[in-house]
């Protein structure tokens, strides 16, 4: 399928492709980097394992990847102490976890697409301020060493 030329409606569309999961954020916290104090993560590496979109409580949170693309599928939609409510998507082999969201806007099962809306920015779970934490994994559960930096991968 062609992709598609730039969207004028839509500044979080450059020929298609979604260029932040928090349309109008840029990256802040790096995949990869270690956080200071140590221990925030827990893992044995001690380095972050996604990377973070410093958007406002309430933004929207949209899937990644270029419209036209196959839509992925919600695997989970979970709520625990370190993730907050966050929400897996299976798409491209790869799994995307949206995490620390004030509300979801997806149900486990269903289909979506990029730029499709999953839910909004929050700071639930362990978090100092609302931010979206990206993960992305190539096992369909997480595994710490199968994370990838999910700014190169898509
Ligand atoms: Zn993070």
């Amino acid at each position: 399928m062609p992709k598609p030329l730039w969207d004028d409606d839509d500044p979080n569309l450059d020929g298609g492709r979604v260029v932040s999961p928090v349309p109008g954020v840029r990256p802040g916290f790096a995949f990869g980097a270690k956080p200071n104090p140590p221990n925030r993560y827990k893992n044995p590496q001690n380095r972050h394992t996604g990377t973070d979109w410093p958007g406002r409580e309430g933004a929207p949170v949209v899937m990644v990847g270029t419209v036209g693309d196959a839509p992925g599928v919600v695997t989970h939609v979970t709520y625990d102490a370190d993730y907050g409510n966050s929400v897996r998507v299976r798409w491209e082999g790869h799994t995307w976890r949206f995490c620390h969201l004030s509300r979801v806007d997806v149900n486990v099962g269903q289909q979506v697409r990029p730029n499709e809306q999953l839910g909004l920015v929050g700071s639930t779970g362990h978090v100092f301020g609302p931010h979206l934490h990206l993960e992305q994994s190539r096992t369909a559960t997480w595994a710490y060493n199968d994370v990838l930096d999910p700014t190169k991968g898509w």
